[in-house]
């Protein structure tokens, strides 16, 4: 039997057609998919601008360089995501703080951050940039996050590595409500490029410093100097070689051309969990009525109960049943790294209680109905093996 992954990417004819016609053309790289790929993206999240890069991380970075953040910034973010949400401003020489969680959405809490906010406005030390983390695909409360970051007057970097493709008050995310959003193609998400990532913003002289920053920091264009000749270029930032690929950038404008029917069968594959699990001991993903989620990830709380069986035992009852059930998130400040640079337990009590329960299961449009029965059939048998379930 093989093991049924958390996540799996979808590559189909199309795609593979897509990738080696740029493997026969002029360019592998600075060529002209990268510009078609993010054409095709602005215009599916309704934004005006979009920059490919290689990473999601080099999207954060960038993003956060490009928004000013530097030595002496403060920035915050979520402690329920992955390393690199916290990692890019701290590379930029930023000090990191974190924001916990709203228990049932597993996102950055408003009410939390609100309050954050009120004490750090009074002692002076108000954050530059806050990264809300859209978590496994549902978008966190932007509306009311924009009107925080406008009476506070810090910058929104919206990290929707989870989220291409979900909605939030009818419009993709990406579009409205954050200074900029960052999209990530790596091969487990939603869409993928194998690696890569991608910037939305509505701000064309923040896209501009993007482009610049991702080649070199340099230019043909607005040169400073009287051009010598045709050849110059200048260099007007330390920038980076944060570029993506002509193969990377076809790969993912097929994938975005499935984007809709690939999410119409993860909704579909989330709902079916939802009813087949109702009535075992855990908590199902939030859902608000205003926002759909992207499902890049059906994260369950196994409740923590007299007779319920402990995370870790549903795990390894799991994996021995050739589930490829993974965790996210451990806490980032509850790494070694993190605790060296001041960060304590218990600072971000609704993500470590969430965390202790944690578990995504299966998800990506290409689980089958009959694989999702063996991991809902799995996940009963794993969770009635306490005795006091058993005999109930
Ligand atoms: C995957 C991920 C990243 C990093 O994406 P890469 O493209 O692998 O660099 C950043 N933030 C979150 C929340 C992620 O899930």
């Amino acid at each position: 039997m093989t093991v049924i992954p958390y996540s799996c990417q979808q590559i189909d004819e199309s795609d593979i057609a897509a990738v080696v016609a740029v493997l026969r053309s002029e360019y592998l790289t600075q060529g002209p998919e990268v510009p078609a790929f993010e054409a095709a993206f602005a215009e599916r999240h309704e934004v005006g601008h979009a920059v490919a890069v290689g990473s999601a991380t080099t999207a954060l970075h960038l993003a956060c360089l490009a928004l000013g953040v530097g030595p002496g910034s403060r920035v915050w973010t979520s402690p329920n995501s992955f390393l690199a949400s916290a990692n890019a401003p701290l590379a930029c020489g930023a000090e990191v703080d974190f924001v916990d969680i709203e228990r049932d959405t597993r996102n950055l809490s408003v009410a939390t951050l609100a309050a954050k906010l009120e004490a750090a406005a009074a002692a002076g030390a108000l954050p530059q940039v806050v990264i809300p983390v859209d978590f496994a695909g549902l978008p966190c409360d932007w509306r009311e996050l924009r009107a925080l970051a406008d009476r506070f007057g810090f910058a929104l970097l919206q990290d929707a590595s989870h989220a291409t493709g979900a909605t939030y008050q009818g419009r993709p995310v990406g579009a409205a409500w954050a200074d900029a959003t960052v999209f990530s193609f790596h091969a487990v998400k939603v869409v993928t490029t194998a690696e890569g990532g991608l910037v939305t913003t509505r701000d064309p002289a923040l896209a501009a410093e993007l482009r610049l920053l991702r080649s070199h920091g340099m230019t043909r264009d607005a040169l400073r100097a009287p051009a010598e000749g045709p050849w110059v270029y200048e260099q007007h930032r330390l920038g980076f070689n944060g570029r993506m690929t002509e193969l990377q950038a076809a790969l993912g404008r097929s994938q975005l051309r499935r984007l809709a029917s690939m999410h119409a069968r993860r909704l579909e594959l989330a709902e079916r969990y939802d009813e087949q699990l109702a009535a075992l001991p855990l908590r199902r993903p939030a859902r608000r009525g205003d926002r759909v989620s992207s499902w890049h990830l059906y994260a369950i709380e196994i409740e923590r109960a007299a007779g319920v069986p402990s995370r870790a035992e549903v795990f390894a009852a799991m994996r021995r049943a050739d589930i490829g059930v993974n965790v996210h998130y451990i806490p980032i400040p509850s790494q070694p790294f993190w605790r060296e640079r001041g960060h304590r337990a218990g600072a971000c009590p609704q993500a470590e209680a969430y965390y202790a329960g944690a578990l995504s299961l299966p998800l990506h449009p290409s689980l089958t109905d009959a694989e999702q029965g063996q991991v809902v059939d799995a996940l009963e048998r794993a969770l009635c093996a306490a005795p006091s379930l058993r005999a109930a």
